[in-house]
């Protein structure tokens, strides 16, 4: 069967390749769950990774099967498989588990080993390919009603785990009753942590670099009830003082001088959860007192957040859900580059480097 490939180490190395259809008898104990995919997302992960600066082949692979966001149907399932039934659609989760407590009990988004293991990512293949088999473990049923939103189940995990994360951790005020919200960066994880926060009833501001006018991530935030703030036309600050500072923001615009800029415009006891994966070597300079002094007195977190477990799919596909019978309509916006089929993934590249509009790119590896 096909799949998409690269070399990790070695730049623009995106091939197609060969590989033998797997059988579900490759997971022990009769718990192999068999996958026809039928589509798959990419990001700026994979965009790093065929630019070399990420991800690692599996052990004794010098190839690495990219893809991460997946969406398929069940092809068959090992004699001791409950979770699902051949014909279901489903997704399935990025990390497997390491050694370490937290990767013990089903929490390898948290793992504490600098070594992890990721489909499509690093030391796992991936799943842009024609079929892929797994643990039921980690395979995450997808209504049939929202199969139109496909691979965002994936995205919507990671928004939806930032998001929790930060509810979490403001239990530490015993109570916490944030009203406004900042959303920085309005891709997928921008667009989708807004549609999770306005679900939540805050009023959001989500904020990006492209004027309003004509821009398809303008409509899809005012689509959920958000605002949504050009950056060139209103600064960060200026934001601030017109409508106060943030209760919570969720910084996800993929630059690290904006996630230490927003440092300036978080509220009394907020908190801000960074998700930005920056693998350059940018620095800025910082007003360190300031900060230092601010987030003291006003009793500031912090907090990083990546990957998704379980869970976080489980949650994230039920907010998906409840989006769509409150906002009908708006979510498959998102979905905006369509590829067809895993020949062409010159054009998914393509897509992906050089097509700055691009808030979507996926491949329909096959119709259904
Ligand atoms: C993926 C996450 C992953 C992260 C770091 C993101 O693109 O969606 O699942 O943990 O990259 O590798
Ligand atoms: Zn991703």
């Amino acid at each position: 069967m096909k799949a998409i490939a690269v070399r990790p180490g070695v730049p623009n190395s995106v091939h197609l390749n060969e590989l033998k259809e797997p059988s579900v008898d490759a997971i022990p104990d009769g718990r192999g769950v068999k996958v026809r995919v039928l589509k798959v997302g990419v990001d700026a992960t994979d965009r790093e990774i065929n630019d070399a600066l990420y991800g690692n082949a599996p052990p004794g692979y010098d190839f690495l099967i990219l893809g991460h966001e997946c969406f398929g149907v069940v092809e068959a399932v090992g004699e001791n498989v409950r979770k699902v039934e051949v014909g279901d659609y489903v997704t399935c989760t990025v990390r497997r588990p390491g050694g370490s407590i937290y990767d013990r009990i089903g929490r390898s988004d948290i793992t504490s080993e600098t070594e992890y293991y990721e489909r499509g990512i690093n030391l796992l293949h991936g799943y842009l390919t024609e079929y892929f088999v797994d643990d039921e473990e980690f395979i995450v049923r997808m209504p049939v009603g929202l199969k139109h939103l496909h691979v965002l189940a994936e995205p919507m995990s990671c928004a939806a785990k930032a998001v929790e994360q930060a509810f979490e951790a403001q239990k530490r005020l015993q109570v916490w009753e944030p009203k406004v919200a900042y959303v920085t960066g309005a891709g997928q994880i921008g667009l989708l942590t807004t549609l999770i926060l306005r679900l939540r009833g805050l009023q959001v501001f989500t904020l990006a670099r492209a004027p309003r006018k004509d821009n398809i991530k303008a409509e899809i935030a005012e689509g959920y009830g958000a605002t949504y703030v050009s950056t060139k036309e209103k600064s960060l600050q200026q934001l601030a003082n017109e409508v106060g500072k943030a209760d919570i923001i969720v910084e996800a615009t993929g630059s690290s001088a904006v996630a230490f800029e927003c440092m300036e415009v978080l509220g009394l006891n907020g908190a801000m959860v960074w998700t930005s994966i920056t693998g350059g070597k940018t620095t800025v300079e910082v007003p360190s007192d300031a900060l230092n002094l601010n987030w003291v007195l006003g009793n500031k977190l912090l907090l990083g957040s990546v990957n998704a477990n379980f869970r976080h799919f489980e949650s994230g596909i039920a907010d998906l859900a409840l989006g769509e019978v409150t906002w009908p309509g708006v979510t498959e916006k998102i979905l905006t580059h369509p590829v067809d089929g895993l020949e062409d993934y010159p054009e998914m590249m393509r897509l992906l480097v050089e097509v700055k509009e691009a808030l979507k790119v996926w491949i329909n590896v096959a119709d259904g």
